[in-house]
């Protein structure tokens, strides 16, 4: 049974219990955590579903339901345990289309109860599709464990406030980030402390700033941008800030190097927009996206603009900076992992070493324009001392052009470089050669972007994991004889 998780409200008519025996008993104890009455359709009634009529919280009708007792019921749990009266009174609310479970006998349910967390306000329900019941209860067992026994006292002292929110703020943005202040805040603090004196006062205080603050002097309501490092693919590979900011956004324009799993993360109710850049195509110019992020936040949104790697490491984080900043918008940065460390991770060779590189230089390997880098910016003849690294972005196209300026420079011959492509990714792959191999073989590698090239002795260290293409001097010096 495939299913879907919904709340069901017990407002209306009683749900209906059909059994008398123990399992019905136990399925009406499930129910009365909400209803405040069952209707419990048996001939004879287990002492336990005794003591719920006697006690005003279930109501003894005729064994054998019929239509009118089963239309209009938010729903029916039949546990008669006799096979066939659990099949007519499952066939019946079908018909009716009143939810019906029977237990155990998935084929006659149109709904399935959850493994529930139960912190009143806050319920957590668990289902596996009926896949691993065992597993639903670990995970109830660990988020028992991990919800705080005050939290859903924290929701209803919120809910007792929404009216005066709803008066004091607008809808949308402005009142969620009220709300994210006082949940992540010290109102939340004092109220799962048990101090709910406190914590009224303080939700009261945050409501009346947010209602002042967010009334600039003409009137309008101001957003922020958040320029997020989204990391070089992985989604563990997220700070917990960048979580928080995607939870956090109205709108999220990401890069094309983002990860898919990575989007996962934001908010369910966010505008997800591409604005990726790919190589040679440019989907929405840089201008253009500038403008976006500073239209967005003055209509008073939480944009976040998200970017593979770190965005302040060839990103162009800077440029956006530029026009956050000439537009007055407020901005936050939250710092990600750039690729080229994420390669070196995932290859467990250091960047630098005590004994084989002292400094380590990220370059990229196109120009403005699109074309191989002169280098000219660069030391290459001190860099050429081999105690350095040098990693190099967007360098796959461009990689043998710049082999050869390092040999020009001076670089020894058989200096180690390896490249890693998708680093961090399920498809991730790497390629190993010297300088002069690549230098000699344009297309060697085999690699495609997005990936990175590092050049150095730490390129030679023993490294983790296969190396797909290995380009050797001897086989290119070979090939082209
Ligand atoms: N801000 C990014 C870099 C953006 S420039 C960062 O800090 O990582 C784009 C280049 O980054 C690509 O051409 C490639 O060289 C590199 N890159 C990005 N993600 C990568 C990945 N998962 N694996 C290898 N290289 C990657």
């Amino acid at each position: 049974m495939r299913t879907f998780p919904i709340f069901v409200s017990f407002d209306g008519s009683p749900p209906l219990v059909v059994g008398g025996g123990q399992l019905a008993a136990v399925k009406a104890r499930l129910l009365l955590k909400r209803a405040d009455l069952v209707d419990v359709a048996a001939d004879a009634l287990a002492p336990e579903l005794a003591a719920l009529v006697n006690a005003g919280k279930a109501v003894q009708l005729a064994n054998r339901p019929g239509i009118d007792e089963i239309r209009g019921r938010p729903l029916v749990i039949s546990a008669t345990e006799d096979e066939d009266e659990d099949a007519r009174v499952a066939a019946i609310a079908r018909d009716l289309g009143v939810p019906v479970n029977v237990p155990d006998r998935p084929a006659l349910c149109t709904f399935a109860l959850p493994a529930i967390v139960d912190r009143g306000e806050v319920t957590v329900a668990i289902g596996t599709s009926a896949a691993a019941p065992v597993l639903a209860q670990r995970v109830r067992a660990w988020l028992e464990h991990e919800l705080h026994p005050r939290i859903g006292d924290l929701a209803k002292l919120a809910g007792s406030f929404r009216a005066r929110v709803a008066e004091a703020l607008p809808e949308g943005p402005l009142r969620r980030r009220l709300w994210e202040g006082i949940f992540d805040g010290p109102a939340a603090e004092a109220m799962l402390r048990g101090d709910e004196v406190a914590a009224h006062a303080l939700i009261g205080e945050e409501i009346d700033r947010a209602a002042a603050s967010s009334r600039q002097v003409d009137g309008s309501v101001q957003g922020r941008v958040i320029l997020v490092g989204a990391g070089p693919g992985d989604p563990e590979l997220l700070t917990l800030k960048a979580v928080r900011a995607l939870k956090a956004a109205d709108v999220v324009f990401y890069d094309k190097l983002v990860g898919e799993g990575v989007l996962e993360l934001a908010r369910r109710e966010a505008e997800l927009i591409p604005v990726g850049k790919a190589k040679g195509a440019h989907s929405v110019p840089q201008a253009e996206i500038n403008a976006l992020l500073v239209a967005r936040a003055k209509a008073g949104e939480t944009v976040v603009r998200l970017k593979g790697g770190d965005p302040f490491i060839f990103g162009r984080g800077g440029e956006e900076l530029d026009a956050l900043r000439a537009g007055n918008i407020a901005i936050d940065v939250i710092p990600g992992i750039t690729a080229g460390a994420a390669a070196a991770a995932s290859l467990q060779i250091p960047l630098t070493h005590r004994d084989v590189s002292h400094t380590v230089t990220f370059v990229s390997g196109h120009e403005a324009g699109g074309k191989a880098p002169s280098f000219e910016h660069l030391d290459l003849t001190a860099l050429a001392s081999g105690n350095n690294t040098l990693v190099v972005y967007m360098g796959v196209t461009t990689g043998a052009v710049i082999a050869r300026r390092l040999l020009d420079a001076g670089f020894r011959e058989q200096l180690p470089v390896i490249a890693v492509e998708n680093a961090s990714r399920a498809n991730e792959r790497r390629a190993a050669t010297t300088i002069a191999a690549l230098a000699g073989d344009p297309e060697g590698l085999g690699l495609r972007s997005p990936a990175v090239l590092i050049f150095g002795e730490v390129a030679g260290l023993p490294h983790a994991g296969a190396v797909e293409t290995i380009l050797s001097h001897q086989e290119v010096a070979r090939a082209y004889a």
